[in-house]
């Protein structure tokens, strides 16, 4: 859960995970439905599904004991070099520098180095600057203190390194050049996209579709509709797309909502309309199921947030 995400965004979701899944077992053996609703607002929802198939690969293959050998630990879905290092230095003791943002931070400027923080290849070099420091029998400790230390005193913007206690050891404190590292590639501004969307109503009930289980918001549910076209206005979108997506003739009544919303690598802006069925029926291209479902059931579907932030005005004018 703390991959990309901070502390305090992911307490609450933790909580509330470690009470509806109070094992691997029960983990393993749920829905992907039940696991992704438990993640909802979380994002990175590859995340949620990762860990879920984890669960049942651990299950069956090693009872309920989680791996602790590099090999087997790593090959497991979700599982890159940073995870594996984090949890066998934290949980068995193993000796693997844990390299995060954090840590980047604090090597770069504790040994005044300029490779870019951010290019693909920095992790592997990182990790070998790290290897020589690391303490090999308390490496679990060693991370977590690295990591802290990047986080509560050698901070992006203002490090106190005054308080720090690596500070006669820091070429870039000793050198008063604190503040060029770590040095940074200009990330491209991220791309814009405008998305028409419709709630299609049929007498009480409105469709919503799943899309497909892997990628961006992989296994969610949503409205349907998709990206609108060079020259094409929001409400021919919505029509084309719907009819692309479901097979369904609908037609646009009003515009419900304007949404906003950033991604990691893109903000999309969302025209969200009420609409009404026409004809047809659905045959789906690109989601994998549909609903016709009562507004007041949107609770017990995993929705992206993107979606979320129409809920309100939606309700309020369905269930008026
Ligand atoms: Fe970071 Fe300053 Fe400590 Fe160096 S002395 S590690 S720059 S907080």
């Amino acid at each position: 859960m703390l991959q990309q995400t901070q502390v305090a965004t992911v307490t609450p979701y933790y909580d509330r995970f470690l009470k509806q899944f109070k094992d691997l077992k029960t983990l393993a053996e749920a829905s992907s439905q039940k696991v992704l609703k438990a993640w909802e607002g979380l994002g990175y929802y590859a995340r949620a599904r990762n860990l879920h198939r984890a669960a049942g690969i651990v299950l069956k293959e090693h009872g309920d004991a989680i791996p602790s050998h590099w090999d087997e630990f790593r090959r497991l879905p979700g599982v890159g070099d940073y995870i594996a290092a984090a949890v066998l230095s934290l949980a068995f003791g193993k000796p693997y520098p844990v390299v995060d943002g954090n840590v980047k931070r604090v090597l770069a400027r504790l040994l005044a180095i300029k490779e870019p923080v951010n290019k693909a290849s920095s992790a592997k070099k990182f990790r070998e600057l790290a290897d020589p420091l690391l303490d090999e029998k308390i490496p679990g400790t060693f991370n977590q203190a690295m990591m802290e230390l990047g986080a509560v005193v050698c901070k992006p913007r203002q490090p106190l390194c005054n308080g720090c206690p690596v500070r006669k050891f820091c070429s870039a404190y000793q050198a008063d050049t604190v503040l060029n590292y770590p040095v940074k590639l200009k990330k491209p501004a991220s791309p814009q996209y405008r998305i028409a969307v419709g709630v299609v109503f049929k007498k009480d009930r409105v469709l919503i579709t799943r899309r497909k289980p892997s990628g961006l918001l992989g296994g969610l549910w949503e409205f349907p509709g998709g990206k609108i076209e060079k020259g094409e206005g929001p409400e021919a979108a919505c029509i084309r797309e719907i009819k692309e997506e479901t097979n369904l003739v609908i037609q646009v009544d009003w515009q419900l909502s304007r949404v906003r919303h950033a991604y990691t690598h893109f903000k999309i802006v969302m025209d969200v309309f009420c609409c009404s069925f026409v004809s047809g029926r659905v045959r789906l291209k690109g989601p994998v199921d549909h609903r016709w479902i009562h507004i007041d059931q949107v609770d017990d579907f995993p929705f992206p947030k993107a979606n979320h932030k129409f809920f309100d005005e939606l309700r309020k004018y369905a269930l008026k």
